[in-house]
């Protein structure tokens, strides 16, 4: 069974508090793995080694021998990529199919993309005219921010936690990681490919451990980390906020969303309901931006139902080493609980259950797991719980609609602001709808189609600030102004 320490200043060490938790297998139910909790004194003495380390070598070293040993880490992850599939699948029980495509090829990109961002990072330049007559030049520049605090979710675990760490290291900084609970495995791995490629010790720490008075609250209220950055649910961003407040640390957060998918009339329907079938499926419904709620023009509406049920009826349900699975399992028996209890919650606000609604059954092992069946509705008002609270799991609600008007309004009617998908041929209408939703992220005929160079991130309650490409430079730097007196 494996056994997950903490990873403090480039070895793994046991916690010193002594507790153990257990990581249970969704496909089955397992205990699979034991998580070495860390405590306050294990937390300090991270964070102590993250702040040393930026006065060791690290924090001499050129951009380009910075960016070297990143490029030299994303390829030693791709060399190892069964090792970390394997870890990532036994922690989340996704199907290898989609890790294999998606986690661990993104895990390695994160690292090689930032460091070559890096080396092309300008800065800016302004000549001042004097009363005296004469002038002074002003010129920026870029220093890292410091000891990064990374928190980070269950859903994305290697691909989430990179996707902080890779632009961390690449702009020199250094970070204590808090992987959650659930998926502790893939970032424990990643410190002996740290070591491998000869990242000093102390730039990347590792610590296990729950939210509230655990690793999660220590780390972001100790006063020698300099930023935090968060991706979970937006009531965790709350306390993570009022913990970060002391001390005033800058925080980054992606948070959760009720992302609206659109399919217009003129849409093509065989790529809408594939879109919006891995928007609402993939990953057991366990993604931030899958869509929850679609709206359908009218004329098309139950074509599109039909289309949806068939396709959400043919998903094949299983572990991660069938290569004919489509869907694993929730997350966890506690997840399963909660997406359930929305499933119930659908049916007494009167929903019309279209397929799914309930558990499946395999007459194995697979029962004693966290599998629900993928789930559709419609018949449902726009101020249910279900269609305006995140269940992050693998359903959604179809309603119809009318007219373009329509459809942005509904699209907007939410306290979130993550991402949306949008459907139709029309260019025109593209154009006119797309900036009218009130989103970080629209995708027009796609759906989680990324260049690491773009803006992510969420409005209203999906998140404050943006990561990808230069906003992650610009969050995990300082900038300074040189003025030069002529
Ligand atoms: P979560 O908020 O329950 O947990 C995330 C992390 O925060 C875990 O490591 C957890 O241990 C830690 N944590 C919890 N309480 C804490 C506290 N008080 N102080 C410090 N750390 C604390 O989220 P989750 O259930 O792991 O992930 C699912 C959520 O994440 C969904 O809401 C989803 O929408 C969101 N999410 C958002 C994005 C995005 O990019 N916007 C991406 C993936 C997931």
């Amino acid at each position: 069974m494996a056994e997950h320490r903490l990873f403090i200043d480039g070895a793994y060490v046991p916690a010193t508090t002594g507790r153990m938790f257990d990581k249970r297998s969704p496909v089955t139910g397992e205990v699979i793995g034991r998580v070495h909790e860390a405590g306050r004194e294990d937390v300090d003495r991270a964070v102590r080694a993250a702040k040393a380390a930026l006065n060791g070598p690290w924090g001499t070293m050129t951009v380009q021998e910075r960016a070297t040993l990143l490029q030299d880490l994303s390829r030693a992850i791709a060399e190892r990529s069964e090792e970390f599939l394997e870890a990532e699948v036994a922690d989340t029980g996704k199907p290898k199919s989609l890790a294999r495509v998606i986690d661990i090829p993104r895990g390695a990109a994160n690292f090689a993309t930032f460091a070559d961002m890096i080396k092309n990072l300008g800065g800016e330049f302004f000549r001042t005219d004097t009363p005296d007559g004469s002038h002074a030049i002003n010129y920026g520049l870029y220093r890292p921010k410091g000891v990064i605090g990374v928190i980070s979710p269950w859903n994305l675990p290697l691909l989430l936690m990179t996707w902080k760490v890779g632009p961390a290291l690449a702009c020199g900084n250094t970070v204590v990681v808090k992987p959650s609970e659930e998926t502790p495995h893939t970032t424990t791995l990643l410190g002996e490919v740290m070591n491998a490629v000869g990242i000093p010790k102390g730039v990347y720490n590792v610590v296990h451990g729950f939210g509230p008075d655990s690793a999660g609250e220590f780390l972001t209220q100790h006063p020698l980390v300099d930023g935090i950055t968060f991706t979970g649910e937006t009531r965790t961003g709350e306390a993570i906020m009022r913990q970060a407040a002391k001390g005033l640390r800058d925080v980054s957060f992606e948070l959760g969303g009720k992302n609206a998918g659109i399919v217009f009339a003129d849409a093509d329907l065989d790529k809408a309901v594939e879109g919006t079938m891995r928007s609402a499926f993939a990953n057991c419904g366990q993604v931030c931006l899958g869509t929850e709620r679609v709206y359908v023009e009218r004329p098309v509406f139950d074509e599109f139902v039909a289309r949806l049920k068939a396709g959400a009826e043919s998903l094949v349900l299983g572990g991660p080493d069938d290569a004919n699975v489509g869907m694993g399992p929730l997350i966890s028996a506690e997840h399963r609980d909660k997406v359930l209890s929305y499933y119930k919650l659908a049916e007494d606000e009167g929903a019309t259950v279209v397929t799914g609604g309930g558990v499946p059954t395999f007459g194995d092992a697979r029962d004693n797991g966290c599998f629900v069946q993928p789930t559709i509705w419609t018949g449902l008002p726009d101020t249910s719980r279900v269609v305006r609270e995140e269940v992050f799991g693998p359903c959604c609600h179809i309603a119809p609609f009318d007219t373009e008007d329509e459809a942005i309004a509904l699209a907007n009617d939410t306290d979130y602001g993550l991402a949306s998908a949008i459907w139709t041929e029309n260019v025109s209408r593209a154009h006119r709808v797309a900036p009218r939703i009130e989103v970080g992220l629209v995708w027009v005929n796609s759906w989680f189609l990324r260049d690491l160079r773009t803006a992510f991130g969420g409005s209203k309650q999906s998140g404050i600030g943006r990561e990808g490409g230069e906003h992650s430079l610009e969050f995990y730097t300082e900038r300074s102004n040189i003025c030069v007196k002529i």
